[in-house]
């Protein structure tokens, strides 16, 4: 009972301590692996961001170099002919390609209209006469979230001066959805244009609305006039979506009031932002800018039909380059999935092991737990044992002494008979000491044998002799048989001759053994029948010859031992704890010993259920 509560009271331990920590560390890792997917898709975008980041820098300060470069090699119009003069800037510089002269109140003083004109400049006229002429207003891009920065930061304009006040203000455009809505709103109400862009980036779009709506440009536009715009510095850049189509115009103005510029030649311009991408492709991804209509600036090699409108991640570039766009793609749309299902493998056969690992032990802890407790509660069991049977015969014996000694006169025959009483209890004192000893001394590997030849059969014989005497006297039928040399067949015939104890005795039987400690083994089984005998008190001890082995066969009619007790009953300080059992009284040990013996002597001890009922033991030893 105590047993059966304790046992749960393990498994509890072991649901509390291993089943249950296992589970929710596999829960954890399940929650991780379905993330797998997203935080591989996160750290892509991540990096992809940073790289067309520093494409976006790149093209920047490359449009500053360009300005630049026109800024430097714009003729000044005084000294010579304007036409030689122009002539020579389109063909010294190769981003120029439709320059023009404006004169203080900005007519157009070139191309001039009498010369005989070529395609590019016509529509050049035609775009910007009435443009030059303030008589029509053209959007002037720009971002957002320099232009509303204050919003976006809600700090008084002072304080938003600087470049890191910039930088912040961009961030939190970028990264919060609040504040975006709230400044193109703004934007709106002010009759302020938002750009539609020309991509709409995939990542993360799982997690947003699965409809590809084109998200809203950085740049915002507000239609200013040409005067407005030239107003604003000494040069610039004026970009111009005619009919969808980007067209650049580079202005500079001259100190008498004129302006001298050009259309900024559209091959050689692209040519030179081309050369800023760093390497298009990589395993991963394909890194390109795309022009006003989405389309990609570099045609790519093995292409397959790409939805160019659909990159994974997109940055817009600048308010000089409105709708363009530095966008990359994956090189396999299933790289994440793939990914994050190799790592998801990994993560089960990791979890898998660890819980396996975890559970098998747990499992061995508690096993060998259990069995230390079990060995520890069969110790305290067999000091109880012991003491009691060290105090059965020490009772009698002193009981008898005192008798003897309260009586003098005692006569003879009882003297006799107490005396006898008094030296078999010492002798069954002696026979438990030496077992305990000996087990101390096997387990500490002490035990010493003093092996010599020795006629198995004669012992045996020699030792029943005194056993007989006392089984009889409680009651018991011994017989002693020793069978014919390999006498499987004649068993039969010897049992019929046997009245009593038989003894056909057909050659000899040397074995190599300490006398004592083998007497001492076959004693314990004769004790153990006797004491697991019921109410058919009957013996038999059975010695033969097999090969080279010798057979000792102890056999009772006793109370038998079940199938699943009989594996366990050699174990040491085990003893079969049921109602039978109980009332005699014992150590655990006699097994034990008498095993360990037999198997010093190279032989073994088994036990087989008795056909009819009751034990057999059977010693086997090999032969001098
Ligand atoms: P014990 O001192 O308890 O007899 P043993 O090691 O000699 O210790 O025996 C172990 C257990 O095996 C005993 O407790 C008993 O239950 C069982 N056993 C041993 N011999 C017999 C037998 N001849 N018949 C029935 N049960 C036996």
């Amino acid at each position: 009972m105590r047993k059966r509560r304790f046992s749960s009271h393990l498994g509890l331990l072991f649901i509390i301590a291993v089943v249950l920590p296992s589970v929710f560390l596999a829960l954890i890792a399940i929650r991780a692996i379905n993330r797998e997917e997203a935080y591989i898709e996160k750290r892509l975008e991540g990096t992809l961001l940073t790289e067309a980041g520093h494409v976006v820098i790149l093209v920047n300060s490359e449009l500053e170099d360009i300005l630049e470069e026109l800024k430097n090699s714009a003729p000044g119009l005084r000294e010579h002919d304007p036409e030689d003069l122009l002539y020579e800037w389109n063909s010294r510089s190769s981003l120029v390609s439709v320059p023009f002269i404006l004169s203080p109140s900005h007519e157009i003083l070139w191309p001039r209209l009498s010369k005989a004109l070529s395609a590019e400049e016509v529509s050049f006229l035609d775009w910007n006469r009435e443009f030059f002429a303030n008589n029509l207003k053209i959007p002037v891009y720009y971002n957002i979230a320099l232009a509303y920065k204050d919003e976006i930061l809600n700090k008084p304009a002072e304080d938003t001066e600087n470049h890191k006040a910039i930088q912040q203000a961009l961030s939190q455009f970028e990264q919060n959805e609040a504040v975006r809505s709230k400044v193109y709103k703004q934007a709106k109400e002010k009759g302020q244009a938002v750009l539609p862009r020309t991509v709409s980036p995939s990542a993360g779009s799982s997690k947003k609305k699965e409809e590809t709506l084109l998200e809203e440009s950085i740049f915002i536009s507000e239609s200013l006039a040409f005067s407005d715009i030239i107003e604003q510095g000494e040069f610039g850049i004026i970009p111009r979506l005619i009919d969808d189509k980007l067209t650049l115009l580079f202005w500079k103005r001259e100190k008498d009031g004129f302006t001298v510029g050009c259309v900024i030649e559209e091959e050689h311009f692209r040519k030179r932002i081309i050369g800023l991408l760093p390497v298009v492709y990589s395993s991963v991804r394909i890194l390109t800018i795309l022009d006003e209509h989405g389309l990609s600036l570099i045609t790519p090699q093995e292409e397959i039909s790409r939805d160019w409108q659909r990159p994974f991640i997109a940055r817009e570039i600048s308010e000089l380059l409105p709708r363009w766009e530095v966008a990359a793609y994956l090189t396999d749309p299933d790289i994440i999935s793939s990914q994050a299902n190799f790592i998801a493998n990994i993560m089960w056969l990791l979890i898998f092991i660890l819980i396996v690992s975890i559970s098998g032990g747990g499992a061995i802890v508690l096993k060998v737990l259990h069995s230390e407790i079990t060995l520890a509660r069969q110790k305290t069991g067999f000091v109880t044992n012991v003491s009691h049977e060290f105090k059965t015969p020490l009772t009698s014996i002193r009981m008898f002494a005192e008798m003897l000694k309260e009586r003098p006169r005692i006569d003879e025959k009882k003297r006799g008979k107490y005396l006898d009483i008094m030296i078999s209890e010492s002798e069954r004192l002696t026979h438990l000491i030496n077992n305990v000893l000996d087990f101390s001394r096997m387990d500490q590997g002490k035990k010493q044998y003093s092996m010599k030849k020795v006629d198995i059969v004669r012992f045996a014989e020699n030792l029943m002799k005194n056993q007989k005497i006392r089984l009889k006297h409680n009651g018991f039928d011994v017989r002693f048989t020793v069978l014919p040399h390999d006498a499987e067949s004649d068993i039969a015939a010897s049992r019929l001759k046997s009245s009593g104890s038989i003894y056909i005795y057909e050659g000899n039987m040397p074995v190599y053994m300490d006398e004592e400690a083998v007497g001492q083994a076959i004693l314990n089984l004769i004790s153990n029948a006797e004491k697991y005998s019921d109410k058919f008190k009957k013996i038999d001890i059975e010695v033969s010859r097999r090969g080279d082995f010798i057979f000792i066969d102890i056999e009772d009619r006793g109370i038998g031992i079940s199938a699943q007790q009989a594996k366990k009953i050699f174990r040491e300080f085990y003893r079969v704890d049921d109602e039978l059992t109980s009332k005699v009284r014992g150590t655990g040990l006699g097994l034990t010993i008498t095993r360990r013996i037999i198997q010093d002597h190279g032989g073994d001890v088994h036990y087989f259920p008795r056909e009819g009922g009751g034990s057999t033991f059977r010693i086997k030893l090999p032969i001098a």
